[in-house]
């Protein structure tokens, strides 16, 4: 990365001429053959990224040079984190988008990127299996735990039963708790922005606050007993508290990954005898095993669900308000279009 590098703090000597030539002209042809790159590449290379603290050139570089870098376990919290940090920080996620978090193996350059934040914030609740291993092997990088003060769920089957359902940010409720502490954290690092993340957490709340409003009253227009949610994983607790819906799923935490044929069998006889229209599956795991309940059962499979990953952005669930919206959403269709 060095070239990379060297290649942005020349272009930085010269971004005033950049700027004014808006396309790659003759002259900026030439000048860029100097930095010893094309000039496509190099127009790559000086586009702001999420890689570095010291690349985005194409801001004000000083100013970049100065903001702090967070590092998410996931990509959920990352588009929580990068509402309340807006442009006053760089906020990236470890995980890619559509990574299955929970069984993740951090690479040596995941380790390299742990190091070099000013701040790791993760969900705690166990979600991330390899989390104590990964801080194990950095030192002195402070960490906040964003579920820290939820009413926590416990699993209540399997054998996970008994320890905490690690899926918390799916209740918007729980959320605000989430952007709360991603609040404070942001202001305890970066003191001179805090007045921005105060004012970035407060608007970001009111949107999440009115969404939760609104799937309400999408849930509210399902007849009480049909309200069923039939996922792979048993991602939904905390939001079916909420909304009142009734969960049923093939395994607990998405590290089992495979229902054993008492946890099919349970679901088929459950989905048969409340003659539940739709089922569905988590976009980060197989729906195999769902489809055959749905073969079974002559129950329909309705769709995916997101949870532990956002989608890219031209994706259905590029932030966590359309990730909310699209499974309530989805959920509501298939239960409404059923004929039972
Ligand atoms: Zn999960």
């Amino acid at each position: 990365m060095k070239d990379i590098h060297d290649v942005s703090k020349k272009a930085s000597k010269v971004s005033n001429l950049l700027q004014s030539l808006s396309k790659c002209s003759r002259g900026a042809i030439a000048l860029l053959l100097l930095l010893g790159s094309a000039c496509s590449s190099v127009e790559t290379n000086i586009t702001p990224t999420a890689g570095s603290k010291t690349q985005n050139p194409t801001q004000n570089l000083s100013q970049n040079q100065d903001k702090k870098v967070i590092l998410t376990t996931f990509t959920v919290i990352a588009d929580m984190a990068q509402q309340v940090a807006g442009d006053r920080a760089i906020v990236q996620s470890l995980t890619k988008i559509g990574a299955e978090v929970h069984g993740y193996e951090p690479t040596p350059s995941d380790l390299q990127r742990g190091q070099q934040a000013d701040l790791i914030l993760d969900n705690g609740l166990n979600l991330e299996r390899w989390a104590e291993k990964f801080y194990g092997n950095l030192q002195d990088v402070p960490r906040v735990t964003l579920s820290e003060g939820v009413e926590v769920i416990n699993i209540a089957q399997d054998e996970a039963a008994g320890k905490p359902n690690p899926h918390a940010w799916m209740s918007p409720k729980a959320a605000l708790i989430y952007v709360e502490n991603i609040r404070k954290a942001l202001g305890d690092l970066d003191p001179v922005n805090a007045s921005v993340y105060n004012s970035n957490a407060a608007a970001y709340g009111e949107k999440i606050k009115a969404l939760d409003q609104k799937l309400r009253e999408t849930i509210a227009t399902v007849p009480p007993e049909k309200r069923f949610i039939v996922s792979c994983e048993g991602a939904f607790s905390y939001i079916a508290k909420d909304y009142g819906l009734k969960e049923l799923y093939l395994w607990a935490v998405n590290s089992d990954q495979q229902a054993t044929p008492k946890q099919v069998q349970n679901v088929i006889e459950q989905v048969k005898s409340q003659q539940i229209p739709v089922v569905f599956c988590e976009s980060t795991v197989s729906a195999d095993t769902q489809k055959q309940v749905a073969r079974e059962t002559g129950a329909k499979f309705a769709g995916v669900f997101y949870v532990d990953s956002l989608t890219t952005p031209g994706g259905v669930a590029p932030t966590y308000l359309d990730l909310l919206t699209y499974n309530i959403n989805t959920l509501v269709k298939g239960l409404k279009n059923s004929k039972q």
